[in-house]
């Protein structure tokens, strides 16, 4: 637990939250300023501030987790679609530094964007630059 972690504080039952699943993992409840009816957050229970940070069988377990929920979710909302995102890192917008899966219910016309509107500047890539980009992430697993 991080001690001023506002998620580590709804774990740990010291600040409320409303609660829609729970395991010794995962604990996943609606976010407080939903985007949508039925706005969730799915997270490891444990404080990992980032995926990267996160050991592979706890990331296992939030997906998991989200493969359930998301059906339940929309069902429960009556939402035919769902966005369903992480926001990893700073500068992608990360808030809260407890990583965090997003389940936003869609609806049609809700005035919402898909995940290619995050970006309005798109950078033009030439193949060659994109064979390198390629190349590197393949050599990152190495
Ligand atoms: P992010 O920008 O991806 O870090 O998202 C953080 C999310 O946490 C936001 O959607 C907030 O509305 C939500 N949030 C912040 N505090 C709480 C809380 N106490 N209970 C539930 N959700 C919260
Ligand atoms: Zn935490």
């Amino acid at each position: 637990m991080s001690e001023d972690c506002i998620f580590c504080q709804i774990v740990a039952g010291d600040i409320p939250g409303r609660t829609v699943y729970e395991d010794d993992t995962v604990l996943a409840f609606l976010d407080a300023n939903p985007l949508s009816p039925g706005h969730t957050l799915v997270i490891p229970k444990a404080h990992h501030e980032r995926l990267n940070d996160t050991p592979a069988d706890v990331a296992g377990a939030v997906m998991s987790t989200l493969h359930e929920l998301v059906p339940a979710v929309e069902a429960a909302v009556d939402a035919p679609a769902s966005t369903v995102a992480f926001n990893n890192g700073e500068e992608a917008g990360q808030e809260v530094p407890h990583v965090h899966g997003h389940i936003v219910p869609r609806f049609e016309d809700d005035g919402g964007r898909p995940i290619h509107a995050l970006v309005t500047d798109r950078p033009d890539l030439s193949d060659d630059e994109l064979d390198a980009i390629e190349s590197d992430i393949v050599a990152e697993q190495a």
